[in-house]
């Protein structure tokens, strides 16, 4: 623990910045709180704070010097000769980390930072053209005015500019200093001359730069940034940008461009552009009040929350198109869950709540903070997820950086903004929208309030909050109570909490019990407010298991606990190594427990659930009742590679059995390359189909058209006549097809392989076991070679050899 020393907190009540009286008229009915008016001061927050600062910023700024991503700049800029390194939209990564270091520079003053920061701002002025056009991959090895905007469905150079806005906005904010604004908007100015009616009018591949416009039009006054954010928007899926079939070609679905904005109604193709598209939409509709917009958002937002929201509050199913599928389709193993995604879900929710004042918007919003967007970051503050699965055999581990590095550099800017999240006001009344102890000082209509909340909140319901009113005066102090407080796990039927409990939250002012209305997910306290007034909220925290909607067929027959916001999950390290052949039955009783040791001290859910195991006749049983313990979703992945699962069975038949001893499962099995899982091919789990890959399977992937292998052996000669195989296909989704042949081999007493004298035909059918029998043998050892097709690759579903 540690806290802000009082010195500190009164810098920075003397801001750095500039006024923090609004340029512009509109904007959204409900306030936020700034992040820099909120100090946090608690067990929960304070430490992901620290080791964002002491760690996440400074390493993710190393890892942008020591990838080339500051060398682009240093180049452009004409420090040092080269051509551009890395990826094409690398620049964004620099200005995401610069933008989390301004937010963390307002709380933290700090000398280094602020004179680092100075010195990127230089090297990036110095790249700027003088027309402003800014982008370190068209720059390099010199600048080639030529190319400058021929692609920009793909190239990202509007999504790197909206980064760079942000950052920008951010640091003027922060420092005063127009440096860097004067750089974002110089670029602002060209992309407005450039992309205008008449003149260019198809719209960028990557949504982003709406956002920025809008925060420069917020920092500026400068209305016109609006008014090309807006542009910019109706541009996407109009008739005349569509593309030579009018569809938005390849972009269409994926990049939100197949029909106009206003029209959409479902979330689709990459959830982290379809998030930045809606979270700029809901800020152009609040500055310009088009209601168009917020018709077209509130469908979205229904059908993502009723259909395509994971129980951790991430989005974006599938990693095919790093984005949505289609409703209800939620697989668990191979959910994509990108941490951008979930940042983006976030700054989407929290604008919706700020436009409708709604807190089923903030229940989506914290359960995507606490699970999600934590696990995409490790509590060192330097491992990172790009997917977050909800379920894994140990294949899945956070990496130190990326190629493509988006999620690192987004967790970098949004950690140090959390604060933000916390409070809200609305012409006289303040909101509390979250549980994160420490305090803030909130400006209101007609008065000054400071709210201070006491509470050890994710892991206790109870939170006291002391209004300090700079005079008394009536006003309400609207808390919100959280969904799961009032049985409702999600607002929509897409999860429901399996049993009601009768438990309610409760308030107390000043001790005395107050029943206000509960309207809108917000008890709304109105009275004469005075220094010194106490309000008690003690919400029930009791162990929920959650069951999803019929329709998704991943959760079928499967459980998932929740206690407070947090959502759990069984991991390997307390499980005896093995999670997924578990049943946790619904009479199973749980009780929760605080482990201070571990994780960084966590609340764990404990209690006693059934192995099943499959006989050699296939059937499933129940083999022994065995202790289970479930970590907080974040915290896993912490404690090496293995099983987990968010979503343990609750009957034997979801459950991945303990496979029979069969010939199979008993041999080493070894490949001449994994992708995926080896194990996968002996599990006994027969797939729906080829393509189902929930299963999970063996590939060669990225291997093409090469001849590959999988060979099976035994410490003793076993007799063997048939070998069935599985083929994995994802055609149409991946690049997996059955293989154009295969063939059985044995070893033979001198220890070579030969073929087996086949009777039947090597069939390479989809769906389907294909059998091969042939003159038995007496072997310890069988080879399946496998020819991939030229340009495919291919997989194996599951092997069965007798
Ligand atoms: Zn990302």
């Amino acid at each position: 623990m540690y806290g802000l020393c009082a010195s500190l907190w009164a810098a920075q009540q003397q801001k750095m910045g500039p006024s923090a009286a609004p340029l512009v008229a509109g904007d959204y009915n409900v306030k936020p709180v700034p992040f820099n008016e909120v100090r946090v001061s608690d067990d929960f927050w304070t430490p992901r704070l620290e080791t964002s600062r002491k760690v996440t910023l400074p390493y993710t700024f190393w890892q942008c010097e020591q990838t080339p991503r500051v060398r682009n700049f240093e180049r452009a800029a004409g420090l040092s000769e080269g051509k551009h390194e890395g990826i094409y939209f690398d620049d964004s990564d620099v200005y995401k980390v610069m933008e989390g270091a301004a937010y963390s520079l307002q709380v933290y003053p700090d000398t280094m930072i602020r004179l680092y920061l100075d010195r990127l701002i230089r090297l990036i002025a110095a790249a700027q053209w003088e027309d402003g056009y800014l982008y370190t991959f068209y720059s390099l090895p010199e600048r080639q005015p030529e190319k400058r905007w021929t692609n920009i469905r793909q190239m990202h150079e509007q999504y790197c500019a909206g980064h760079m806005y942000e950052a920008a906005a951010a640091h003027y904010q922060v420092t005063g200093d127009k440096s860097f604004l004067n750089i974002a908007t110089k670029n602002a100015d060209l992309i407005c001359s450039t992309f205008a009616p008449g003149k260019r009018t198809d719209p960028s591949g990557h949504e982003e730069i709406e956002i920025g416009l809008c925060k420069l039009y917020r920092v500026t006054g400068d209305r016109k940034y609006l008014d090309q954010a807006k542009f910019l928007l109706d541009q996407r899926g109009r008739k005349g940008n569509r593309g030579p079939n009018g569809d938005g070609g390849l972009y269409g679905v994926y990049a939100q461009d197949h029909i106009p904005v206003t029209e959409q109604t479902e979330a689709v193709g990459h959830s982290v552009r379809a998030a930045y598209l809606y979270t700029g939409m809901a800020d152009v509709a609040a500055l310009t009040g088009d209601m168009e917009y917020v018709k077209a958002i509130d469908a979205i937002w229904r059908d993502v929350v009723g259909t395509k929201l994971y129980v951790t509050g991430g989005i974006g199913a599938s990693g095919g198109n790093e984005g949505f599928s289609g409703k209800y389709e939620l697989p668990n193993m191979t959910a994509y869950c990108e941490t951008c995604a979930s940042i983006a879900n976030i700054l989407w929710n929290h604008r919706m709540f700020l436009m409708h004042g709604d807190a089923k918007y903030l229940d989506v919003l914290e359960r995507v903070l606490y699970n999600a967007v934590l696990s995409g970051i490790s509590m060192g503050g330097d491992r990172f997820f790009y997917p977050n699965p909800l379920e894994s055999t140990g294949q899945h581990e956070r990496s130190p950086w990326f190629g493509c590095a988006c999620c690192p550099s987004n967790v970098a800017r949004f950690v140090p903004s959390v604060p933000g999240y916390t409070y809200a006001h609305k012409d006289n009344d303040v909101y509390v929208n979250l549980f994160i102890g420490g305090d803030a000082v909130i400006e209101t209509a007609n008065n000054k309030v400071k709210l201070a909340q006491q509470t050890k909140y994710p892991w206790e319901g109870k939170v006291t909050i002391s209004v300090e009113p700079e005079k008394s005066g009536t006003f309400a102090v609207c808390i919100r109570i959280p969904g799961w407080a009032r049985n409702e796990c999600v607002p929509s039927d897409l999860y429901r909490f399996q049993k009601a409990v009768d438990e309610q939250a409760t308030l107390k002012v000043n001790g005395e019990r107050v029943s206000p209305d509960v309207k809108d997910g917000f008890a709304r306290i109105e009275r004469q407010w005075q220094k010194g007034d106490t309000i008690e909220l003690d919400l029930p925290m009791p162990i929920r298991r959650i069951v999803a909607h019929e329709n998704v067929r991943a959760d079928r027959d499967r459980v998932a606990l929740q206690r407070g916001p947090i959502v759990f999950c069984l991991e390997w390290p307390d499980n005896e190594g093995k999670v997924l052949n578990m049943v946790i039955p619904d009479d199973a009783e749980l009780r929760a427990e605080h482990r201070p040791d571990l994780l960084n001290g966590v609340v764990v859910i404990q209690g006693t659930g059934q192995v099943v195991k499959r006989t050699m006749d296939g059937e499933i049983v129940s083999s022994r009742a065995k202790p289970f313990t479930a970590i907080p979703y974040y915290a896993w992945a912490h404690r090496g590679k293995g099983e987990m699962t968010v979503w343990p069975a609750r009957k034997a038949e979801a459950a991945r059995p303990e496979p029979a001893d069969t010939l199979t499962y008993r041999s080493k099995t070894t490949a001449s390359f994994v992708h995926m899982s080896l194990d996968a091919i002996k599990d006994q789990s027969v797939p729906d189909s080829s393509s189902d890959s929930s299963a999970l399977q063996l590939d060669f992937w990225p291997h093409k058209g090469t001849t590959e292998w999988i060979q099976f052996e035994w410490s003793q000669k076993q007799e063997v006549s048939n070998v069935k195989v599985y083929w994995f296909d994802d055609t149409g989704r991946g690049e997996c097809k059955v293989p154009a042949s295969w063939k059985v081999l044995y070893r033979d007493a001198s220890g070579s392989f030969k073929p087996v004298q086949s009777k039947t035909p090597y069939r390479t059918e989809k769906d389907t076991f294909n059998k091969v029998d042939f003159a038995p043998v007496k072997t310890d050892a069988i080879k399946i070679e496998i020819t991939l097709q030229p340009k495919w690759s291919t997989g194996v579903q599951e092997v069965v050899i007798e």
